[in-house]
């Protein structure tokens, strides 16, 4: 605590220094002026808004004080450099997130690219698991919007510090205010005010610092140089009126949630005579437990407040030495997190990681503790938006852009070898000494959403099958929430994904980034099959191939397990069972393992994927010199065989839905739900509002937001988040066959 208490005193003289003589601290693309590796000087940000709130133009302000730009690009000119992929520009949404990372008073930077549409949330949420804080952005004169909802419950859920930018200050139609009340209401948060507009004829002039009282003029479009006048009663007697009573609130507001500070205005009888340091030491504490969040204001595209939010996130947001001690496990190997994946034209693939302990260098064998492979680090980058600088190393707390990895994926949880895992393992067991799961701990249980919806795919002509077939591999290690099969049965290449919008940005990057101009079926939901009986069969295979006898006997069960959602192996422990299958072969086990995947990929009423189901194995035997491929499709016929013998049920998505609705419109939207098969889970208040969450089928969701929006004239908002599979009515069921068939 002391430490940090030091590092914020000397934030703050840092500040001073650098407000008065800015070009100081310009430190344009040079690591050597960085100071020695620090942690506590990092700052691993994203920033999330709702579309068009002004996150591309913040970052570009960012970017351009911070001395990595010279020229300000401007959205409506589509040549900023965090919206590098076409789609970005056209759409004006964030799809790609890219990292950028730039000093700001001597601070490390690392800018973190959230994507913008809920569609992304396999994206968002690797992003979410990389980030040490937030800033969200509000447009002044909307407030907390739709989609601001979604980012802070997804913040929410990893725990993610938060700080609020009120931004459009310059619109006449804007109110700070109206912001913080929304966020109050709608967010469920208490809003800490550190800045007031300062409005003449109708133009924001200027800022005040509350905390400082103090009134920041920015200088022309061009100028950095901002200036900060003390604000007096006698030559600013409103604005100091105003930021008084500001201050106060500040100090009243945190002293509810702070004892320390509150026991300091209790003895001192006062609340002038708190020093600033200690608000601001209240304020850190209070955003970093996520008490409340601090609110700064200003207007981007008029340069206004975007250096004094730079400042805000040093001295509020969290540094990574928080989020990288349970990683200290891993001793002197290196362990980072790849959260994207990005194919470059000239780079070939670009695996972004999120380093959590040691360095990694140039040359480095990475293994990927999820998937237990390793492969080889070629070079090694630091990324600044689209430009990328080759490094020697790169260490904890920062951002590592890894070149020439052919098989790790988004998601992946990297390190030097297994057994560097296993001792990091040893040593978080030993010391928590709790039997606390150590996957989350490590972030490695992360869910890969479920694809609710597919469609299929097709290339212009047959000579670009396999040009498709290399794009789709490329997408799928970005985007893992991106699923890719092939249904053997109408020979198609089948996309499953979380949305209409995500499979139709696929297509578009594969026109734009492959130049192939692929076709997509209609847009169909996912349904899964699940076994109506338990059964026990067995298959013999027998042949010759060449001069090679091929043979193979298994015995298998099917079980249905209502619920459990995923499909497990399990091997009979009879003595006589235990005694046969005592001697499989690791290869052979491998070989039924494909041949039950095979097998249960399609199941015999709708050619859905068969979940929810054990397969036990009995008895296997197989004679010398037999190859993979006959047991692969003896294990797989006997599974069909058995699947159609008991018989699938058809199983549907079922959708988390929450509504947040003004309580006028409740009524409306309970009775609409219940034409939708819905079960009301809760009904709740939230401030003014009423939320009510609901499971609802997903074939019930199609056009919901525009009934939504319809029948409450635009007032609610809605979430809607994969529960799981569940049983229909044989009704039901019927319409769900004739919709996957077509008629
Ligand atoms: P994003 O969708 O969140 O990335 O938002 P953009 O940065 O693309 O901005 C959306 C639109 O709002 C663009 O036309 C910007 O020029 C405009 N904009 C951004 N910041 C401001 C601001 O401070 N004031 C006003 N009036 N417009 C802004
Ligand atoms: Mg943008």
């Amino acid at each position: 605590m002391s430490n940090c208490l030091e590092n914020m005193n000397f934030n703050i003289k840092i500040q001073r220094l650098c407000l008065k003589c800015h070009h100081m601290t310009k430190l344009r693309f040079s690591t050597a002026k960085l100071p020695k590796h620090d942690l506590a000087k990092i700052r691993n940000i994203g920033i999330s808004a709702h579309i068009d709130a002004g996150k591309t133009t913040t970052t570009e302000r960012m970017l351009y004080y911070s001395g990595l730009i010279d020229h300000m690009g401007e959205v409506h000119h589509g040549n900023t450099v965090t919206d590098f992929m076409d789609q970005e520009r056209e759409r004006g949404i964030t799809i790609t997130s890219a990292a950028v990372s730039f000093f700001w008073k001597n601070h490390q930077f690392n800018l973190i690219d959230t994507p913008g549409h809920i569609d992304f949330t396999m994206e968002v949420e690797q992003t979410l698991n990389v980030l040490d804080g937030v800033v969200v952005i509000l447009d002044g004169s909307a407030g907390v919007e739709a989609q601001t909802l979604t980012v802070w419950r997804q913040a929410d859920r990893y725990n993610i510090p938060r700080i609020v930018y009120v931004n459009k200050m310059d619109r006449t139609d804007s109110n700070i205010h109206m912001c913080c009340e929304s966020i109050e209401k709608k967010l469920d948060v208490s809003s800490i005010l550190l800045q007031l507009p300062v409005v003449e004829n109708n133009r924001l002039v200027g800022i005040i610092d509350v905390l400082s009282q103090e009134l920041i003029s920015y200088g022309s479009t061009t100028n950095k140089n901002i200036s900060r006048t003390q604000l007096s009663k006698k030559e600013h007697p409103e604005l100091f009126d105003k930021a008084q009573k500001a201050r106060i609130k500040v100090i009243e507001q945190l002293s509810d949630f702070d004892d320390e500070l509150a026991n300091k205005v209790i003895s001192l009888e006062s609340f002038d005579s708190i020093s600033t340091i200690e608000v601001v030491k209240a304020l850190r504490n209070v955003t970093q437990e996520r008490r409340a969040v601090p609110v700064l204001l200003g207007s981007s595209y008029k340069n206004l407040g975007v250096q004094t939010l730079m400042d805000s996130i040093i001295l509020y947001l969290p540094s990574p030495e928080s989020t990288t001690k349970v990683f200290s496990h891993f001793e002197d190997h290196f362990c980072g997190r790849a959260f994207k994946v990005k194919h470059d034209k000239q780079r070939g693939p670009l695996v972004f990681v999120r380093m959590y302990n040691g360095l990694i260098k140039k040359g480095q064998k990475v293994h990927s503790v999820q998937r237990g492979e390793s492969e080889q680090v070629s070079r090694l980058y630091v990324a600044y938006a689209d430009d990328y600088r080759e490094v020697d190393q790169v260490e904890n707390g920062n951002i590592a852009v890894l070149g020439g990895l052919k098989k790790t994926i988004c998601g992946d949880l990297l390190t030097t070898s297994q057994s560097a895992y296993e001792k990091a393992k040893k040593n978080f067991l030993k010391k928590t000494s709790s039997q606390d799961s150590l996957e989350p701990q490590f972030g490695i249980s992360a869910r890969v959403p479920e694809p609710v919806f597919f469609c299929s795919i097709e290339p212009p002509s047959m000579a670009t099958q396999n040009a498709l077939d290399q794009a789709l591999a490329e997408l799928q290690r970005e985007d893992p929430s991106l699923r890719v099969t092939y249904n053997s049965e109408t020979a198609q290449t089948v996309l499953g994904g979380m949305g209409e919008l995500h499979l139709e940005i696929i297509r578009e990057r594969i026109l734009r980034e492959y130049k192939i101009d692929a076709d997509l079926g209609p847009l169909q939901i996912s349904y899964r099959e699940e076994p109506l009986e338990r059964l026990t069969e067995e298959l013999r295979t027998d042949v010759k191939i060449g001069s090679i006898r091929n043979s193979v006997f298994v015995k298998l069960s099917i079980i249905p397990e209502e619920g459990v959602g995923g499909v497990s192996l399990k091997f009979d422990k009879s003595p006589e069972s235990a005694s046969n299958l005592s001697g499989l072969s690791r290869r052979n086990l491998t070989a039924i393992k494909q041949g039950i995947a095979v097998g249960l990929g399609q199941g015999p009423k709708i050619s859905s994927p068969v979940i929810n189901t054990t397969v036990m194995l009995h008895w296997f035997e197989v004679g010398r010199g037999t190859s993979d491929t006959i047991i692969v499709s003896t294990v797989t016929q006997l599974i069909q065989n058995l699947l159609k013998e008991s018989g699938t049920c058809i199983l549907e998505p079922v959708m988390l839905l929450e509504i947040v609705t003004p309580p006028e419109h409740l009524s409306a939207v309970m009775s609409d739900l219940s034409r939708r098969r819905s079960a009301i889970n809760n009904v709740d208040m939230r401030g003014n509002s009423k939320v009510v969450s609901a499971t609802t089928p997903l074939s019930e969701l199609m056009g919901y937001s525009t009934d939504l929006r319809t029948i409450t004239s635009g007032t609610a908002v809605f979430t809607t988040e994969f529960l799981q599979y569940q049983r229909m009515s044989p009704s039901d069921e019927e319409n769900a066959i004739k919709s996957v068939r077509g008629f």
